[in-house]
């Protein structure tokens, strides 16, 4: 990671803050917004916001501020307490100067929110921000299914795709900050559909929560399949219609198992990891996916060395909150 620019934060913030030895984690996803409170690597309170990511950041910035004095208070905490504030945020993040550089449809005014100025205004507090993927690998590497590995992807499948890389024991970051984050926008059909990211055939176009109406009704025997008649057309109804042998929900899940593997492969091909740790909504399902998945990268990465072993995150839930605590400390300790 580069040097933390001067500015970002006063080293000297909250003169006496010895003490301080708890962290305020915020993981921004595009339903749901998650508040966490940490004390030494514990996590010792959370609470959910519903996110509002169609109407922007700014709009959000005055709950999460209630919701964190509430948090402090229920705990007899005060500001003095926290060692900083660690963001976790679904786009492209500098994680240097600790502000958001792209959005995809999600709190679209993020580029123009000064964050590191909020925490420091509202609470004196330090602020990291980096995208969630990423926190979300730092949570399982320090704490979860990646503990003792150093060459580690992490893929998210959910409403979008998320994939994060550590090499080495150290984060890929990139020139621009998106080395690693865009695996989810990697092309499997070049001949494919336009992405909502304006790319053509990347993996999320091919197979994601927007894409598979579509994509079910596409397939040319649609309309005799009994799943013609759900209202919605998600994965939940994909997987029970698979699970029953339905013929167009089995070809449309292995389509975009097809789709998943060949961004995974292309991962392992890139970054040659250890291993890849899956998690997101969609693991709920993972009873399929997991050797599903496994079955077609054994077949067709090229790995000489092995076999890459895919598992289940260990804290689907909360990587990202663990993530961005360690963040906060690590930052703090290094000043890196
Ligand atoms: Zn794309």
């Amino acid at each position: 990671m580069k040097k933390q620019s001067g500015g970002s934060f006063s080293p000297s913030f909250g003169g006496g803050k010895g003490e301080a030895s708890h962290a305020i984690v915020i993981d921004l996803g595009g339903t749901i917004i998650k508040i966490g409170l940490l004390l030494g690597t514990q996590l010792i309170d959370r609470t959910e916001v519903v996110a509002q990511s169609a109407s922007g950041l700014k709009s959000q910035l005055p709950e999460l501020e209630t919701t964190i004095d509430k948090m402090l208070c229920t705990n007899r905490l005060s500001a003095k307490d926290v060692l900083g504030v660690g963001f976790s945020f679904a786009g492209l993040v500098d994680s240097v100067e600790n502000r958001i550089l792209s959005t995809n449809q999600k709190y679209d005014d993020g580029p123009d929110t000064d964050l590191v100025g909020w925490a420091m205004r509202r609470w004196n507090w330090p602020l990291f921000a980096m995208n969630d993927a990423r926190m979300a690998l730092l949570g399982e590497w320090q704490h979860g299914a990646g503990q003792g590995c150093s060459d580690l992807v992490m893929v998210t499948l959910g409403t979008g795709i998320g994939t994060a890389v550590l090499i080495g024991g150290e984060l890929l970051i990139g020139k621009h900050f998106q080395a690693g984050n865009l695996g989810g926008h990697f092309v499997v059909n070049h001949k494919g559909t336009v992405c909502t990211c304006g790319n053509v055939g990347c993996v999320e176009a091919e197979a994601s929560t927007w894409r598979l109406p579509s994509l079910l009704k596409e397939h040319p025997e649609f309309s005799k399949s009994p799943i013609h008649d759900e209202k919605v057309l998600d994965f939940k109804a994909l997987f029970q219609y698979a699970e029953k042998n339905d013929r167009v929900a089995a070809e449309v899940l292995d389509h975009c198992l097809s789709a998943w593997a060949a961004g995974i492969i292309t991962m392992i091909h890139a970054f040659d990891p250890e291993m890849i740790i899956l998690s997101g909504g969609l693991m709920k399902s993972s009873a399929i996916i997991l050797p599903a998945l496994q079955k077609k990268i054994d077949r067709l990465a090229w790995t000489p060395w092995g076999k890459v072993k895919l598992v289940e995150a260990k804290f689907p839930d909360s990587a990202a909150l663990y993530g961005a605590d360690w963040l906060v400390r690590s930052k703090l300790k290094t000043g890196k």
